[in-house]
């Protein structure tokens, strides 16, 4: 019998057992994980970036926690002397908007600023002088971000995989296939080989696959899995030290070696897995979006592509956290991060910790994100670029 148990162990299932072992407190935890090398999870396959540059308090909150935790993450997940490499760079966001955006910019700034965010709104000057490779014609204004960054998402999972596992936690090798409930209660979840594990509380951290383990029990999970395509391309030429760039079409690209990181999502998307890689979008659509923001670009090598899912939130596009209220009260989820999973993962996970183990939130009030604004029909939006 384990106290929590925890179905799915990509970086918000590991970030969760980190933080329910650390505290002392959880007793015994358990994630059940079907692949440990996390081959289609979505972490590792995300662009590895966190940024403060969002409207919702919540989310500029989360990704402030996070970023001081990933910068002294070595310390925080070593185990006996071995430490996990993030590989972290400082290099920075840049989002870019047009003249009818302006009075967007300027609130979410006031917003970054007010939660002492170290970021800076420029002119189009100003964004020229500092990144004079960028084609910035259609472009009013900028906030950059400096001191945001990205990392290698692969390592951010094996780092609080690895302390859960040396701080107590079970992985099991196994998929969730159902939940036993009665009454209110959750009491085991049933596994693909057979096995049941029996706990006092259930979190559903399954990321893009969460909505299946919900069904099983008739909780509707406004999250579907939509397909993310990205792509390492390559120049010739040197530019200036870019930091990620974001554009109001979606375009982002960051450097990544010594080429590019980039990808466009496309709202039309059916909803669905699927890792099928396609070329012929980055050729359509990324690379036109590309060319206009960096004439560099225009003449560009892709090397490779991937697909990963995203958890995509249907309902208002932030993270669904906490339980089934009135329904099953000790079922949990941690979902529908929307493509800001990895930046929110350690807030969310000690968030979690804190909400299973108190009954409520002490570092970060993530009240207004819990599951339950759906069943109230009470969206929480960002306004930010997403
Ligand atoms: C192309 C792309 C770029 C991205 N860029 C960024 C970015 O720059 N910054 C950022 O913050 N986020 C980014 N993201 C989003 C980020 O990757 C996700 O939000 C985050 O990885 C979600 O973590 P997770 O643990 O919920 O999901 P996952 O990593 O997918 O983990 C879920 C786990 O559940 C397991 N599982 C599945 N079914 C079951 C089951 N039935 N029972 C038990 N376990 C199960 C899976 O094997 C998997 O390991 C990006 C995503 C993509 C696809």
């Amino acid at each position: 019998m384990y106290d929590i148990a925890i179905a799915g162990g990509g970086v918000i299932g590991s970030s969760i057992a980190y933080h329910l072992t650390r505290s002392g407190r959880a007793g015994r935890v358990a994630v059940i994980e079907p692949d440990p090398t996390y081959e289609f999870a979505s972490t590792p396959r995300s662009a590895g970036g966190i940024r403060r540059l969002f409207s919702l308090p919540e989310n500029i909150q989360m990704s402030a926690f996070s970023l001081d935790f990933y910068l002294d993450f070595e310390r925080l997940t070593a185990v006996n002397g071995d430490t996990t490499k993030l590989d972290f760079r400082r290099q920075g966001y840049l989002f870019l908007y047009p003249p009818e955006k302006l009075a967007v910019v300027e609130k979410n700034y006031a917003a970054q600023r007010q939660l002492s965010c170290p970021v800076h709104l420029l002119d189009r000057a100003g964004i020229a002088r500092l990144f004079p490779s960028l084609g910035l014609n259609d472009i009013a204004a900028g906030v950059h971000s400096p001191e945001d960054g990205w990392m290698d998402p692969y390592s951010a999972v094996r780092g609080f995989r690895r302390k859960a596992l040396a701080q107590g936690a079970d992985y099991i090798k196994d998929r969730v296939v159902g939940v036993e409930v009665s009454g209110k209660r959750a009491n085991a979840f049933r596994l693909a080989q057979g096995e049941r594990i029996e706990a006092k509380v259930f979190i559903n951290a399954a990321g893009a696959w969460a909505g299946e383990i919900c069904q099983t029990i008739g909780m509707k999970l406004p999250i579907e899995p939509l397909r993310r395509l990205a792509f390492y391309f390559e120049i010739q030429q040197a530019l200036e030290k870019l930091p990620l760039v974001k554009d109001l079409s979606g375009l982002f690209f960051r450097p990544e070696g010594v080429g590019y990181i980039t990808g466009v999502p496309n709202m039309s998307e059916p909803a669905g897995i699927n890792f099928d890689v396609d070329y012929d979008y980055f050729d359509n659509v990324v690379w036109p979006l590309l060319a206009r923001r960096a004439p560099a670009f225009e003449a560009l090598k892709v090397k490779r592509g991937w697909a990963g899912m995203y958890d995509q939130n249907r309902f208002d596009g932030n993270l669904l956290i906490g339980p089934w209220e009135g329904q099953v009260d000790n079922f949990h989820v941690a979902v529908g991060f929307s493509g800001h999973g990895l930046q929110q993962a350690p807030a969310v996970g000690l968030a979690l910790s804190e909400l299973v183990l108190d009954g409520r939130f002490s570092t970060i009030d993530l009240s207004r994100l819990r599951y339950r604004r759906v069943m109230d029909g009470t969206p929480v939006r960002e306004e930010g670029i997403s």
